[in-house]
């Protein structure tokens, strides 16, 4: 058998229509990569312009991570963390964390996706509540739109309905309030100020109909990824963050796709005014050669943690591939990479030349009816049209058909849930020249859909 007849008898293919996929197969096999191209098993090369999912940050085949890998590998492939075991990676990669955070930090907890960190948030959460005495403090708040995962409790705390429907998801104890999605969210006339304003004032209403006692935490991306790309007004995290210490609420900043500097600064927080408590990294702290998350903690949660530990004996949660040494290795490649290269300079000045070429390419166009971003993160959101602001009706069948085309022009992209919306997170080694054949793939693409 073929490959394509194997993978459409036999595998089970994540976020995929399971019934297309058995009728038409794998439309897509991508067998080789090398910075930002990457080419199918018929040899045809394309520009990725979503850096796989958001994470292939220093690009693809990178041979300071094949030797980093293959050095760890040939050394010690894997020895585990419980019981205060562990290996040396780990523990230096630790303390570089700690060192690179935007805030404070004490406490490094080492996962293997961005879904089982934010699970470990939850613990976390509960955990604290339970050690101070505040059993009924259990309640997460989430944004709709917002993503953070897909496991039983991570997926619940996704504001995307598409992936609750048929899950039974969210489990009974996440609320989910509007996101700062000016496009849709925000009232005619109404200032960024204001809609901020609004906004938290929606969150403190929430928290007192919930009753304050009963509402532990909320969860936050900086700028939103697969929900859009949604980057917040300036006032919008810090009216939140006042509200959330009016009520003693901890805040989560989910890093997953913004960290490691997506955004052209090292974090989200940094860019967005965050002050978390908790902080969620993975993705890009590997630039996913090997799957690795982690779990910041700060000094207040972490002393409560440690008088939970001597009140229920050892702590009881982590993985087999906690601190696992190989994703350490390449977490420690991949971290000295970006720095040496000044990576995050270049996502700067490079996402401002994306900025400028999408807003030269579509700024006229009447179905494109917002452009945003920020550093090599960015999104065009399609509409019926723009005056009177209409929506297609067939929500995502438009982006959908703009991501298809644009990749038989060459160009790959991603068409985000619920939304008319494409994307766009090249690997921080694109060149000028390759951002200006993504822009144009995308356009062409955008021609034969409309
Ligand atoms: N959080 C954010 C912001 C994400 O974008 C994602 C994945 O896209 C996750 C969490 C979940 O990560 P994973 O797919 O590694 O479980």
């Amino acid at each position: 058998m073929q490959i394509e007849e194997l993978d459409r008898a036999y595998l089970f293919h994540p976020m995929t229509n399971l019934a297309a996929h058995e009728q038409n197969g794998p439309p897509l096999t991508i067998v080789e990569g090398h910075g930002a191209t990457v080419t199918d098993s018929n040899g045809r090369d394309y520009l990725d312009a979503m850096a796989g999912l958001w994470c292939v940050n220093v690009g693809y085949s990178h041979p300071e991570m094949a030797d980093a890998l293959h050095a760890q590998a040939s050394k010690l492939p894997y020895f585990h963390a419980f019981s205060s075991m562990g290996t040396e990676l780990p523990a230096l990669l630790s303390e570089r964390l700690i060192r690179m955070a935007p805030v404070p930090m004490s406490k490094v907890f080492f996962g293997n996706s961005g879904s089982d960190a934010n699970d470990t948030q939850a613990k976390l959460v509960w955990y604290y509540n339970n050690v101070l005495g505040r059993p009924e403090k259990k309640k997460i708040i989430s944004r709709r739109r917002g993503y953070h995962g897909v496991t039983v409790l991570s997926g619940g705390l996704t504001g995307l309905k598409n992936l609750h429907d048929g899950f039974d998801l969210p489990l009974p104890m996440i609320r989910h309030v509007r996101p700062p999605h000016r496009l849709w969210e925000r009232a005619p006339g109404q200032s960024d100020e204001e809609f901020s304003t609004a906004l938290a004032a929606e969150l403190e209403t929430l928290i007192l109909d919930e009753g304050p006692e009963t509402v532990a935490a909320m969860i936050a991306e900086p700028v939103m990824a697969a929900g859009g790309v949604i980057v917040p007004p300036d006032t919008y995290f810090p009216k939140i963050q006042e509200v959330l210490d009016r009520y003693d609420v901890l805040l989560i900043a989910d890093e997953v796709v913004n960290g490691f500097g997506r955004l052209g600064v090292p974090f989200g927080s940094d860019a967005v005014g965050m002050r978390p408590d908790l902080m969620t990294v993975a993705k890009g702290i590997t630039s996913a050669y090997v799957p690795l998350s982690a779990v910041l903690v700060s000094e207040k949660v972490w002393q409560v943690l440690l008088e939970g530990s001597a009140k229920y004996g050892s702590f009881g949660h982590g993985y087999t591939y906690s601190a696992h040494p190989l994703a350490a290795a390449a977490a420690m490649a991949n971290l000295d990479i970006i720095e040496r290269d000044g990576l995050i300079a270049q996502v700067a000045e490079n996402g401002a030349y994306l900025h400028e070429l999408l807003r030269a390419e579509f700024g006229d166009h009447p179905n494109v009816g917002e452009i945003r971003g920020k550093g090599l993160m960015a999104a065009l959101e399609f509409v019926e049209s723009r005056e009177p602001l209409r929506p297609f009706a067939a929500q995502g069948a438009f982006a959908t058909a703009v991501t298809l085309h644009s990749r038989e022009a060459g160009v790959i992209t991603r068409a985000l849930p619920e939304a008319d919306t494409v994307s766009f997170s090249p690997p921080f080694v694109t060149t000028r020249d390759e951002l200006e054949r993504m822009v144009v793939g995308v356009r062409a693409g955008l021609d034969r859909a409309v």
